[in-house]
């Protein structure tokens, strides 16, 4: 179901697109050895605001699991397999081929893909290719070339037209509702793909890569992070790691935990970090700076343990909670006392 605001732009935009010419979606689909990345559900939301044909591009190699998925997103009308080694581990400059070549034979209006490193990746290359600017970090659809984008580390929002031929977008997932999968499979069609797909520019030697159980910070519903008042790794470990298990939450971190070797950098969430808007946010000895609002402000409900009154957090309407958090962390709710775990304060609001 689409919010007040969402519902709002998309009567703004059905007006803006009555007599615009047809549109027509391709959405590069970013995914992980063959698993879509949880990002294609906005994807799909904000293809089907633009309206017209959505395709889905899915290149590499053992794939077809993620094109049947990505077959059965709401709005998609067919997808397209590019099944062939030269499009493993996102090697930009094979992507880039084949996606202006599938512009050339599709003539899409828009083609879309996500605000990450996947999107950072190639998107800049096709916009090159294809000469025409590239938009990003697109958090609303306005109209078919009407957009609107954080700008000054999300403190403002700005919206940007385009008149080039072709929209080339990547979209702030969190901004975007989620489709679900599992209705009706649209059409899968093999791209032809031969020995020169791989242009022999880059070669991929090894990904170093973290793995965890826990749930995947970009898209966990619930995230605790830490910051400079941890005062070191020990704390994120041995107060904030329990909670994080307690309540299945990703651990996330300020840039000056992360600069100071308390976590790991892939934890930070901020400006210059990770996008995240989950239902909960829990931060435990963050002042709230606004590089690190901008990467989380869109939390459903955050929650911050500070020990300083006048710390920027606080300047957030939401709950906040004043106390330390060295000598425990509080698990319970402020309002109704009930553990997090089973309130997360979904309760109170
Ligand atoms: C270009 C640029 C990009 C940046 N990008 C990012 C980014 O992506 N992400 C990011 O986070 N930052 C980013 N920063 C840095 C940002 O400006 C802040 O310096 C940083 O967020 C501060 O981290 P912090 O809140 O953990 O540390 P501090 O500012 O030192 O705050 C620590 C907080 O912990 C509280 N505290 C201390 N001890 C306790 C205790 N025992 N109990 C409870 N509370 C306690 C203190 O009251 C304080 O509020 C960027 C800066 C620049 C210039």
């Amino acid at each position: 179901m689409l919010s007040t605001r969402a519902a709002r732009v998309a009567s703004r935009f059905a007006s803006q697109m009555a007599g615009a010419r047809s549109a027509s979606t391709l959405i590069v689909a970013p995914h992980n050895g063959g698993e879509l990345d949880s990002s294609i559900s906005s994807l799909a939301t904000a293809a089907q605001t633009i309206g017209g044909e959505v395709h889905v591009l899915v290149a590499g190699t053992g794939i077809d699991g993620a094109a049947a998925e990505a077959a059965t997103y709401p709005g998609v009308t067919k997808v397209l397999v590019a099944d062939n080694a030269a499009f493993d581990n996102g090697i930009a400059e094979n992507l880039t081929k084949l996606v202006v070549d599938q512009q050339a034979a599709g003539g899409y209006s828009h083609i879309i893909t996500t605000a990450n490193n996947y999107g950072k990746n190639f998107l800049p290359r096709v916009a090159a290719k294809l000469d025409v600017a590239m938009l990003t970090d697109v958090s609303a659809i306005l109209g078919d070339n009407e957009y609107e984008r954080p700008t000054y580390a999300g403190n403002a929002i700005a919206t940007v037209k385009s008149s080039d031929s072709v929209q080339l977008l990547s979209i702030r997932a969190t901004s975007f509702e989620k489709a679900a999968p599992g209705g009706d499979a649209a059409a899968v069609e093999a791209i032809e793909t031969g020995a020169d797909a791989d242009l022999g520019l880059t070669t991929f030697e090894s990904a170093a890569l973290s793995t965890s159980d826990r749930p995947e910070l970009t898209s966990a519903e619930i995230v605790v992070s830490g910051g400079r008042g941890m005062q070191n790794a020990e704390g994120f470990e041995t107060l904030l790691d329990p909670l994080c298990v307690k309540l299945n939450a990703a651990m996330g971190a300020s840039r000056a935990a992360v600069d100071a070797g308390f976590v790991p950098n892939d934890l930070q969430i901020g400006q210059t970090g990770k996008v995240v808007a989950p239902e909960l946010y829990i931060a435990a000895g963050i002042s709230g700076a606004i590089q690190h609002l901008a990467g989380m402000k869109d939390s459903k409900t955050i929650v911050v343990i500070n020990k300083d009154a006048d710390a920027p957090f606080f300047q957030v309407r939401r709950k906040c909670i004043r106390c330390q958090v060295l000598s425990s962390i509080c698990v319970s709710c402020k309002c109704c006392h009930v553990p997090y775990a089973d309130c997360g304060l979904r309760n109170c609001r």
